[in-house]
């Protein structure tokens, strides 16, 4: 799946995440905002230890 920046538009994006923060931050030099993922990703975090 293509990521594309919600705010540049652009494709080209590193991967990010920790314990509390998870998304994509953008590289386009004149761009450079980091879009987190949807919420109901940490569900599946929660769950994992079922
Ligand atoms: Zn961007």
């Amino acid at each position: 799946m293509m990521w594309s920046c919600p705010y540049c538009g652009g494709s080209a994006g590193q991967p990010f995440e920790d314990r509390s923060l998870r998304g994509t931050l953008c590289l386009n030099p004149e761009c450079g905002r980091f879009d987190d993922v949807a919420e109901n990703i940490q569900d599946d975090w929660d769950t994992t230890d079922l």
